[in-house]
């Protein structure tokens, strides 16, 4: 029986574990769970899966459920610490990171100095923080195994093989919704084209992402830390019918994929029992009826999204940081209807101008960082 704890378990990703979790109850047992704001599902949860910790983002939230669960032995806690606190349980064996944003980095960190695998959904955890995350999970002996499609892909077809005969990682995209559309068509899309992802089922923060293709941007930097492969060995594949869901070159030309129908539960499923493969029920790639899959490059002039995170990249410190947290707060902005979707690439642009990198940047300079890039977004719009 193994034991996790969720950080985020309300969201796409944690319903999505929960599930697993419900399909394999001899195997798997949930000790802790977390959320931010939605009390009446985290109550659902907790009742039906009995961790011994859960904990809400607010201590309103907290204090809700609190009340809310009075009848029961389940500890609630609130906000950093609560999160903390889970991240780091005495009987729990491996953390599910699947909270959305920089709020991720602490508890990843407390959890692998207290020897947790983790899991790895939250991939603002890497971009901004990957220098200090990959050395210390290294130092701590600890896996970090990779829950996003593309990074499980990849990891799924290193299986037996040398880390040092990789030339290349290939990460597919589906292109999102806008895929063909031209800048001038993509003035007037409106949140609600943006939400409606022609493949993948996911949170709207990463949807939006995909549309833009700063998802795509987020994967290359995250398959730097994950691999440690450098960018110039990183290509993005258009790949439209997300049957593909990454692949790897070796150093004779050999190319080793992952192929499976769009569904999140089979990467979270083989983060949570590597190295081992279970059954799982759901739809299977058919052949025959999917008849031809296509390959394109991705268009960088008009989604620049993918263009501003390559160069993020490739200047490091504390620019991805930059990048994340002023996509976060553009997309957050587009969401909320203040903004056209092509100024989420403009705000990009001029925070990561405006910033002045700093190099190895501790969490600390990372968190200031962040929060000084919202200022200047807030000051702005
Ligand atoms: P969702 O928006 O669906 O869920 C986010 C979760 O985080 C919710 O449970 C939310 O709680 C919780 N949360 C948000 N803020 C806080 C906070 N301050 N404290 C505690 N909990 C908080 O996101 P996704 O599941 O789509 O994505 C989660 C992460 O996984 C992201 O980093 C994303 O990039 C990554 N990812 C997602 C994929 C997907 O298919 N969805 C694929 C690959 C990676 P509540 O709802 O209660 O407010």
């Amino acid at each position: 029986m193994k034991k996790i704890a969720i950080l985020g378990s309300t969201g796409s990703i944690g319903t999505q574990t929960l599930e697993i979790v419900r399909e394999n109850p001899d195997d798997l047992q949930v000790v802790g769970l977390a959320a931010g704001t939605n009390v009446e599902l985290m109550e659902k949860q907790a009742r039906e899966f009995k961790p011994r910790l859960v904990s809400m983002d607010s201590s309103e939230a907290a204090n809700e459920l609190k009340t809310r669960l009075a009848d029961t032995d389940i500890k609630v806690l609130g906000g950093m610490d609560g999160l903390l606190q889970i991240a780091q349980m005495d009987d729990m064996e491996m953390l599910v990171t699947a909270i959305v944003g920089m709020i991720g980095i602490r508890p990843t960190i407390a959890a692998i100095k207290a020897h947790k695998d983790i899991a790895l959904a939250n991939k603002e955890t890497l971009v901004t923080a990957g220098h200090i995350i990959m050395p210390l999970a290294a130092k701590e002996g600890v896996s970090i195994l990779p829950v996003d499609s593309e990074h499980s892909a990849i990891f799924q077809s290193m299986q037996g093989q040398k880390k040092e005969r990789v030339s290349r990682l290939l990460i597919t995209a589906s292109g999102g919704p806008f895929r063909g559309m031209t800048r001038k068509e993509l003035e007037s899309v409106r949140p609600e084209d943006a939400l409606k992802h022609p493949n993948w089922s996911m949170g709207k923060k990463i949807t939006i992402d995909s549309a833009t293709l700063v998802n795509k941007g987020l994967e290359v930097m995250e398959a730097r830390w994950l691999f440690d492969v450098g960018l110039d060995d990183i290509d993005v594949v258009v790949h439209p019918q997300s049957i593909i869901h990454s692949m790897v070159e070796y150093v004779d030309g050999g190319i080793i994929a992952q192929l499976g129908v769009p569904d999140m539960k089979l990467p979270i499923q083989y983060a949570l029992f590597y190295p081992d493969r279970r059954p799982m029920s759901g739809r299977r790639v058919d052949f025959y009826e999917l008849g031809s899959i296509t390959f394109e490059k991705a268009d960088m002039e008009t989604f620049t999204g993918l263009k501003l995170a390559l160069r993020a990249a490739r200047e490091g410190g504390s620019i991805p940081t930059v990048f994340n947290a002023a996509n976060e707060k553009a997309v957050s902005l587009f969401l909320h209807k203040k903004i056209r979707f092509m100024e989420i690439m403009d705000i990009i642009e001029m925070c990561m101008d405006a910033h002045k990198r700093i190099d190895a940047p501790d969490v600390d300079a990372i968190l200031s960082a962040e929060h000084e890039t919202y200022e200047l977004i807030e000051a702005e719009y």
